[in-house]
């Protein structure tokens, strides 16, 4: 109820400063140090010495609006007079014995601190006997207080921060969901051109990505095989285990339908073929052109001359070799396959 809109009750602010400062800020200060009962007397007082209701409105509004509220914010719409009643009623009604019926009752025992502390009349320290009976009637008399400003705000700020987390899970979920997608594709793409059986089984040892645990799942061949220009990998063994290694990753016997997500497995299984094969043709779809360097490679290769084996060349002439596009033979020289030439006239 605004308190403009309440009667103002004649006699309950018997002295009033003499003169009533008209200052905003000193009539804010003194709203402020005024009993919430005694505000309608003091503005009544205001509006006699300001002979105008108007002015007077206008000056209390400008004092302290944000008081002029919270002042009439009561968390229980139980009135003075039947706390009173209950608090007596309390005094009168509580013996030494506490009703069973009353302790054990299910439910809450109050609405909330606020309203509990606005019926006990102080703080809230200890949840005596008679507390629990005063606040037991209370709650009958009120089964539904008022929400104040503050839990308004409470409630408002428990909203947005639920619809954030919310926000953050559904964000995360996406990415998951995109990565997974992603994760699919590279797989898909890479299998067009393996030939080789493979199974994909997981490591039952997580690591943390997107804060989410995850385990990695590599590719492993059902024989002996080989990749890019001769790299060798064991039959049951995943891919990016090195030949010599003696102890196995510790992978899950079975296999899964899942897409490979160790990047060094996805890699070999591009170019995987079974030992004694040559490089297979590239995937028919991506970027597959040679790039410009490539060409001349090629071109070079092409035209039957010699490549000299040297540390800068090896380099490029193993990309080449990875994508399928050329292959050494005796010693230093390298021919450029069906599908390399293929690629040329691409
Ligand atoms: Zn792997």
């Amino acid at each position: 109820m605004h308190l403009l809109s309440r009667p103002v009750a004649p006699g309950v602010f018997d002295q009033p400063p003499a003169i009533i400062p008209t200052d905003p800020a000193e009539l804010g200060r003194l709203i402020d140090n005024t009993p919430a009962a005694d505000l309608g007397a003091l503005y009544a007082h205001l509006v006699q010495q300001l002979g105008c209701h108007v002015q007077a409105e206008r000056l209390w509004t400008e004092a302290g609006p944000f008081m002029l509220e919270c002042r009439n914010d009561r968390p229980t719409s139980l009135t003075d007079k039947q706390i009173a009643d209950l608090r007596e009623r309390t005094r009168r009604e509580t013996t030494s014995f506490a009703d069973p019926k009353i302790v054990h009752k299910p439910g809450p025992t109050f609405h909330s601190r606020e309203w509990a502390e606005a019926i006990i009349g102080g703080q809230l320290t200890a949840m005596t006997w008679p507390v629990m009976y005063l606040l037991h009637i209370a709650m009958e008399a009120e089964p539904e207080p008022p929400i104040t400003r503050r839990q308004a705000a409470e409630i408002a700020e428990r909203e947005r921060q639920a619809a954030a987390s919310q926000e953050t899970r559904d964000r995360r979920g996406d990415q998951v969901a995109q990565r997974r997608a992603s994760e699919a594709n590279a797989y898909a793409a890479a299998l067009r051109t393996c030939l080789v059986k493979v199974a994909v089984r997981e490591n039952p040892h997580g690591r943390i990505r997107s804060g989410v645990r995850e385990s990695v799942r590599h590719a492993v061949p059902d024989m002996d095989a080989v990749s890019g220009r001769n790299r060798q990998h064991r039959a049951d063994r995943a891919l990016c285990e090195d030949i010599g290694r003696t102890k196995p990753l510790n992978l899950n016997d079975e296999a899964t339908d899942e897409p490979v997500t160790c990047v060094r497995c996805l890699m070999h299984v591009a170019t995987l073929r079974p030992v004694g094969t040559t490089p297979l043709a590239p995937a028919k779809t991506g970027p597959k052109r040679p790039t410009r360097a490539q060409r001349d490679l090629m071109d070079h290769i092409g035209d039957g001359r010699a490549v000299r084996d040297r540390y800068y060349m090896t380099e490029r002439l193993e990309a080449l070799s990875v994508k399928g596009w050329a292959v050494k033979v005796d010693g230093n020289r390298w021919e450029l396959t069906d599908c390399g030439r293929a690629a040329l006239e691409a």
